[in-house]
């Protein structure tokens, strides 16, 4: 495909400006007879003009279709008003072909900015690590000198928490029992098993719906293999949740 002159600078040469073409733009307009033809015609629009002593000219109808196509208009968009006084601004480019040009610049642009969205659509979508809403650090009790652990609470982008708890403890697996993870709320008026923590690290659901502002304590609690589905009451470590 020929590279021909930008029509920015084909006007400016139509208008008599010389100089906005490059020595590269120079060898292809005397071998171009399309580029030729585009500046005589608005070379033509421009000596009109200058012969106009109202100043004021309508450019040839097919000078405001080419620009029509440039522009992507209807053909009964309306002409633009007379071109003025092109006489008086020959040494300037008219307001007309600098806002064609702006425009043509403008639609390639968003063109472009479209082609450029396309391109990224088919790409999967952005996976969201759950953020941390609230932490806690695991003191130990009394009967458990040597233990001590963290929680985490975390929350996807559905709003579900859950609670990544940590246990690091000599003490694990020395007794005949397992380890429970609990939500007690902090009058002690009510507790939530989470559920069996195994090894050292688990991470539970959140019951929906649970507040954790009134069930703010994360306990960790040795049970015995009883049968008994409550609490034992020999907590290892415990904390309360604060807001990161
Ligand atoms: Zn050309």
């Amino acid at each position: 495909m020929v590279q021909h002159v930008d029509p920015e600078v084909l006007a400016l040469v139509g208008l008599g400006e010389d100089g906005a073409a490059s020595r590269d733009d120079h060898a292809h307009l005397t071998d171009c007879a399309v580029c030729r033809t585009e500046i005589d015609s608005l070379a033509q629009v421009a000596s009109v003009a200058r012969a106009d002593d109202a100043g004021l000219v309508a450019p040839p109808p097919e000078v405001w279709d080419r620009v029509r196509d440039e522009l992507g208009l209807a053909q009964d968009d309306p002409q633009p008003a007379p071109v003025v006084d092109l006489a008086a601004r020959r040494r300037r480019p008219s307001p007309l072909w600098a806002a064609a040009a702006a425009s043509v610049a403008l639609v390639v642009g968003v063109g472009g900015g479209v082609v450029w969205e396309r391109s990224r659509a088919p790409e999967a979508p952005t996976v969201v690590d759950p953020v941390a809403v609230a932490e806690a650090r695991l003191e130990p009790l009394p009967d458990w000198p040597s233990s001590a652990g963290r929680a985490v609470v975390e929350e996807d982008p559905e709003g579900n928490l859950e609670v990544v708890v940590t246990v690091d403890d000599a003490g694990a697996g020395a007794g005949a029992g397992y380890r429970e993870v609990w939500l007690l709320a902090e009058d002690l008026s009510g507790m939530v098993s989470l559920g069996v923590l195994r090894g050292s690290s688990g991470t539970f659901p959140v019951p929906a719906g649970l507040d954790l502002g009134t069930y703010s304590l994360i306990d960790v609690s040795e049970e015995p293999f009883d049968g008994d589905p409550t609490h034992s009451g020999d907590s290892v470590v415990r904390g309360g949740l604060a807001s990161t």
